[in-house]
């Protein structure tokens, strides 16, 4: 078996040339990099036989994950105040309704609330999908 094998510019791994689309990267950091087909790794003797990486994600690589993963938790937290400010704003409204008019605090907040959640949800969807980098 004599694949060509190259060194990836961003993790310095080995790599199968004919694994990667990519010239100067190896599949792994082609797919986190440029959304390129993942390879399926299946380590053994801690290399992938398929495209022979070694499994060591570079620090850039690393450090991206852990942001996008940071993100992902205060846009959550975002989401979940915007129900809260939602189902306060509900209650307002429900008092108001009951007492015969109509709570402004709690319209206000309805509308705050709702266009706040939309964008809370907008913004996890793009984080999720790799849209925000
Ligand atoms: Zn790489
Ligand atoms: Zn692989």
């Amino acid at each position: 078996m004599d694949k060509k094998i190259n060194n990836c510019i961003e993790c310095k791994s080995e790599y199968f040339t004919d694994a990667s689309k990519m010239n100067e990267f190896c599949p792994d950091c082609a797919h986190k990099l440029y959304d390129y087909p993942r390879c399926f790794h299946k380590f053994e003797n801690g290399r992938c036989i398929k495209c022979y990486w070694n499994g060591k994600t570079s620090e850039y690589i690393h450090e991206k994950k852990e942001r996008i993963t940071k993100k992902l938790k205060s846009a959550k937290m975002n989401v979940t105040l915007a129900i809260v400010i939602l189902v306060i704003a509900s209650i307002f409204m429900l008092f108001g309704l009951l007492s015969g008019g109509i709570s402004y605090f709690g319209l206000f907040g309805l509308i705050v609330g709702g266009r706040y959640f939309i964008q809370a949800k907008k913004y996890k969807k793009e984080l999720i999908e790799g849209k925000i980098r």
